[in-house]
């Protein structure tokens, strides 16, 4: 158990999280019920799942924004419950959210991107150092000196993002962050999110709606009520798409496709997620 803690950038056990009703005439909501998720160093991870199914309490969970009422969360090795290391855990593990406007608190770039690394009070030098560095990996640096609000939305969000990178974390975790953004958008941010993950191992969780972001993750999660429907390998999870439908989603569109296909008779692999393997898979068929 304590080595998987340590192994893991996230280890949540048995968590469960209950909306308290402040009033008689509400109940109380089990918004996440005896959960338990490993998340590994270096992984991409993508949460799906219908609104109000518990993705946004199982990430606020991830880096002590909530307590579990019941069972343990671990970030980087460190129990959320211990206040004394709530810091830290902040700091090792970056969210974004939905709405980028709500996220800036500077009047230009470089003043926004420096606040985190500010209030831990780092040396002004090295955070100037951390400023460039984290704006540069974004492809914001010719930005530093714009005013935030005038940034388009994904711009806004890489902003976010950079603000988080100043304070050298393992982990991120975006809460439908590339929900508001247009197509462009969301090609820049997931741009900047996978060479993060490739190049400095950096932790990605992503809740999102895009199936197309969630064929591209290492793992896919499927929240349903509280509970974790669904664990595994982009192919392994959309391959069920009967099930998937049943929880409220969609599927990659070339997996939906090759679903039809099958319907009609044909006999093509389910676990297809791209335009090339579907393309492989029909020619030689269309051939014989
Ligand atoms: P998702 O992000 O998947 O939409 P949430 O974690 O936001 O799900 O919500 C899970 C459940 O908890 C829902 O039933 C929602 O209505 C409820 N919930 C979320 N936030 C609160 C809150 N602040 N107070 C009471 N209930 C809440
Ligand atoms: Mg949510």
């Amino acid at each position: 158990m304590a080595e998987k803690i340590l192994n893991n950038i996230i280890s949540i056990n048995d968590a469960s999280y209950i909306y308290k009703a402040h009033d008689e005439d509400r109940q109380d909501v089990t918004a996440v019920s005896g959960i338990d998720l490993s998340i590994e160093k270096g992984e991409f991870l993508v949460i799906l799942g219908r609104n109000g199914s518990g993705k946004s309490t199982l990430a606020r969970l991830m880096n002590a924004l909530l307590l579990p009422d019941h069972g343990t969360v671990f970030v980087n090795g460190f129990d959320t419950s211990d206040e004394k290391l709530i810091w830290e855990i902040r700091r090792s593990t970056g969210m974004v959210f939905q709405n980028p406007d709500n996220q800036i608190v500077g009047t230009i770039v470089e003043e926004d991107v420096a606040f985190g690394p500010e209030n831990l009070g780092v040396p002004s030098e090295e955070i100037r150092r951390r400023v460039d560095e984290a704006l540069d990996t974004v492809g914001m640096a010719d930005y530093k000196k714009h005013a935030p609000h005038l940034l388009s939305g994904g711009q806004k969000q890489r902003v976010a993002i950079a603000g988080i990178l100043t304070m050298r974390p393992e982990c991120i975790v975006l809460d439908e962050a590339t929900a508001m953004l247009d197509p462009v958008g969301r090609k820049e941010v997931m741009r900047v999110l996978k060479k993060l993950n490739a190049d400095e191992g950096i932790t990605i969780i992503l809740i999102t709606h895009n199936m197309d972001e969630a064929a591209s993750a290492s793992r896919v999660a499927v929240m349903e009520k509280g509970n974790l429907a669904m664990l595994g390998t982009p192919r392994e999870v959309f391959m069920n798409v009967a099930r998937i439908k049943n929880l409220g989603l969609d599927v990659p569109q070339v997996t939906e496709l090759v679903y039809e296909l099958n319907r009609k008779g044909f006999k093509l692999p389910q676990d297809i997620l791209t335009v090339d393997e579907a393309f492989e898979c029909l020619s030689k068929i269309l051939s014989e």
